[in-house]
Formats: structure tokens, C-alpha cells, sequence
């Protein structure tokens, strides 16, 4: 947080400098697909070393999940190809007005902008071999996309998971959600919601995303329940290696963690 001097803004455990809330997916298929594209997105990808990204899906339009949408542009060079972004309309609205000039006809070319395909999605959806569902939550009062990916899902932004969504997420192998921090807040779950959420859901493993500074890493994990726990910067997750296909980084630096 930026001036703030409480002990987890000061603390020296890497697990608590947080950038803002990003995952980057490598499928069993081989796929590369990263979720939201906050501002810390260049930094994210030069520390952990990304080097393809062959389709991008958005939960949703909030500043700390899109404004680093800009930066692929070094991917379309690599690749020569424009990148699918995939996410529900309302997402695809807030993106095209965003980064408006880079669908307005009008603006110079060259190698300044990035080149996107945006893509509305309601239902499952395929990026090369790998199946995605989309999972609808609700962030505050909007609905917002959650997805999974066969025994992983993925839940940030997350304050009410709707009647329709449970069944989406049976038999899961890891689970990421949204867990701000104690206090309730509008638009997120506090952790004792995310914990009752996550319990009910029963993930094998379930870590919390999307943390404020009121958690501090060691002495939140130290209190979980069993099979939960804080996501962190680079946290490398492999997702059911015996059952099922993804492994899923967040945002992870190769090897680094279990
Ligand atoms: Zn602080
Ligand atoms: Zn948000
Ligand atoms: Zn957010």
C-alpha cells in the first residue's frame, strides 16, 4: 500500500510484496494463457520469465486486472499473430473503451499498438485443445467471470458465488479465491466468507488470492484451516498431474515453489 508503514507493508517476507492480482496457465496441451492483465503486467512478465501468450481471458474491466492490456504488444511481435481476448460482453465493453485507440481505424499503425481479437463468451469455450468454462460470480452488485480450467478453478473478485455456479465447481483439485482481508467489504469475500465458501466447495487445496495488506502471509497461513492457504507472487501450482491436464502459475516464476 502505497505510504502505509504497518508490519506487512514493512515486512521483509518476499510472500508479502504483492503485485496486483494476475495468473499465467500452461496447459497440459500446451497452451499459454494468461487471466487479466493488470498494470504490474510488464514487471510480472519480465521477473517470471513469460515468453508466450497465446490467448488472454479477462474476469472483468477493473483498472488492477486490464490496464497492462498495452504491454502484449512484445507478444504479437513474437508471435506475429493478434491475441484472442476472451471475457463476458460487458468486460469486452470496458476493454474496447479503454484501450479505445487500439480499435479506433483511425489511429496510425506501425508498431505501437497491440493487436487484439476480442471475444464474447457466455459458455465453455476452447483455447487450442484446452476446454474453459466460464464460472459467473459476483463482484459487489455486477456479474463477473470465474472459470475453470478441467480440476482447477479460478475465483478472484469474488463476493456471493450464485446458486447456478456451485455445481461448476464439483471435484476440484485446486482452488483460487478471492479473500481480501477480515474485515467485510462490498465487493469481496472477507476470509472467514472465502473460508466457508472454499470449505463448501472442498477443493483438495485451496488458496486465497487478491490479499490486502491487512493479512500478512506467515501468520494468516499459520490460522487455515487444513488444505487452505494464501496464494503469493510467484506461487508455481501443478493442478491434478495424475487426473487431470493444467498447471497453472500465479504468475510463477519456473521451479520456484510447490
Ligand atoms: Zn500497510
Ligand atoms: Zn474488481
Ligand atoms: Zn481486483
Amino acid at each position: 500500500m502505497i505510504a502505509c508503514d504497518c508490519q506487512v507493508c514493512r515486512s521483509t517476507d518476499p510472500r508479502d510484496k504483492r503485485l496486483r492480482p494476475s495468473i499465467f496457465i500452461e496447459t497440459g496441451t500446451g497452451e499459454s494463457v494468461l487471466v487479466d492483465a493488470g498494470p504490474d503486467l510488464r514487471t510480472q512478465a519480465l521477473t517470471y520469465g513469460l515468453r508466450q501468450v497465446d490467448a488472454i481471458i479477462f474476469t472483468h474491466g477493473h483498472a488492477d486486472h486490464v490496464l497492462g492490456l498495452d504491454e502484449v504488444r512484445r507478444f504479437n511481435a513474437l508471435q506475429r499473430r493478434a491475441i484472442p481476448c476472451y471475457g463476458d460482453a460487458a468486460t469486452i465493453d470496458d476493454i474496447r473503451r479503454i484501450f479505445w485507440y487500439v480499435f479506433d481505424a483511425a489511429t496510425p499503425g506501425g508498431g505501437g499498438l497491440p493487436q487484439l481479437e476480442t471475444i464474447v463468451v457466455k459458455t465453455p469455450f476452447r483455447v487450442g485443445q484446452q476446454e474453459i468454462v466460464p464460472v459467473p460470480i459476483f463482484h459487489g452488485t455486477r456479474s463477473i467471470l470465474g472459470l475453470r480450467l478441467g480440476a482447477f478453478a479460478y475465483l478472484t473478485d469474488c463476493s456471493r458465488i450464485p446458486e447456478e455456479s456451485w455445481r461448476l465447481l464439483q471435484g476440484l483439485d485446486v482452488l483460487v479465491l478471492d479473500a481480501l482481508r477480515e474485515r467485510p467489504h462490498p465487493t469481496h469475500f472477507s476470509l472467514s466468507e472465502a473460508i466457508e465458501a472454499a470449505d463448501r466447495i472442498g477443493a483438495r487445496r485451496t488458496y486465497f488470492t487478491h490479499v490486502s495488506h491487512d493479512l500478512g502471509h506467515a501468520a494468516t497461513c499459520a490460522r487455515l484451516p487444513d488444505g487452505m492457504e494464501l496464494a503469493y507472487d510467484g506461487l508455481v501450482i501443478h493442478v491434478g498431474l495424475d487426473a487431470l491436464d493444467s498447471t497453472a502459475h500465479a504468475p510463477g516464476r519456473p521451479g520456484a515453489a510447490p
